[in-house]
């Protein structure tokens, strides 16, 4: 056991037994100091009740801060013997993000922040779906300040309809990208018995309305040609709602799909182009992600991060 997690427990073994097992929370707002210093600031029972694998049990700590001060706020705490536990996944993932944003703003430097600080230009108006294994990386290696992303499940318009319309009309992106997915859990869902989800959830589903494709869902070309028709209803949605500045030249609409599983056959990873302002002919598609292909960058590209530094260097103030 590290440390830290032996000190963790150090500070679980000090909550008032009336906290619940498994959700219990501590009062103690400090950072958990090292394992030797817990022992140094009055908890070497504790500290020796931690062994490897087996969760130490609460006990009653007459000197831990009281929980009933309103100044002190609410830390929670895990059973380190149970990696599954909710909290220990939680603060396991708090300590990624902690460790991950430092690098990130260490390595990028202030230089890299101050040339967006002011104002954002994006390039795309994005609506993927909120699934985990969609994120910009696929599809932008310098998304900061290039992407407005908008996230939902199955990603559709009409339950975003306002942050869409920031986009493109505040933003003024020259492109609405509807970007779906292989494997889209919302696209299954709406084609199922949702009668039995929560409220929040049904109205999300209610609104994806794509033309519902021959057979079960369950079949692997059916969820994929599923996922495919909510694309091209969403375009269609984006279509109606944005036809001035699409008939102006001032925006065009992309439908394509994030295919992580190959089911597309291009190779997983592969973005495909399956819907260019509503036309949907593959022979009409492929050229023009033929022509898309051979631009020429007109448009600048925002900087990206510098590479990791080497060595450790103080943040810049
Ligand atoms: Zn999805």
């Amino acid at each position: 056991m590290s440390r830290s997690l032996a000190c963790l427990l150090v500070c679980a073994a000090a909550l008032p037994p009336a906290c619940k097992a498994r959700t219990r929370t501590t009062t103690d707002p400090e950072p958990a100091p090292s394992a030797s210093a817990s022992a140094a600031h009055g908890h070497p029972a504790a500290h020796a009740s931690a062994k490897p694998g087996k969760a130490a049990r609460p006990q009653a700590h007459g000197d831990h801060p009281a929980s009933s001060s309103k100044t002190q706020f609410l830390v929670p705490f895990a059973w380190e013997a149970d990696q599954e536990n909710a909290f220990a996944k939680g603060r396991s993932f708090l300590k990624n993000l902690m460790d991950d944003n430092e690098s990130f703003a260490r390595t990028s430097g202030a230089p890299h922040f101050r040339a967006f600080a002011e104002t954002q230009k994006p390039r795309a108006t994005v609506v993927a779906c909120s699934d985990s294994r969609v994120q910009s990386v696929a599809i932008d290696a310098t998304p900061e300040n290039d992407l407005f992303t908008i996230r939902n499940i199955g990603n559709q318009i009409t339950s975003s309809a306002g942050s869409v319309a920031y986009g493109v009309h505040h933003l003024k992106t020259p492109v609405l990208l509807i970007l779906g997915h292989t494997g889209c859990g919302a696209v299954k869902a709406a084609m199922k018995d949702y009668k039995k989800e929560g409220d929040a959830i049904k109205k999300e589903l209610d609104t994806l309305t794509f033309d519902r494709p021959k057979g079960s869902v369950d079949n692997a070309t059916v969820w994929k040609d599923a996922v495919i028709a909510n694309v091209n209803a969403q375009v269609r949605e984006a279509f109606a709602t944005y036809a001035h500045e699409i008939e102006v030249g001032d925006l065009m609409v992309v439908g394509a799909v994030y295919d992580f599983r190959g089911d597309l056959e291009a190779g997983p990873g592969r973005v495909t182009f399956v819907n260019v302002n509503g036309n949907t002919e593959p022979a009409k598609v492929a050229s023009f992600s033929r022509a898309v292909k051979l631009t020429a960058a007109v448009t600048k590209r925002p900087p990206a991060a510098p590479p990791a530094a080497p060595v450790w260097r103080p943040l810049p103030h």
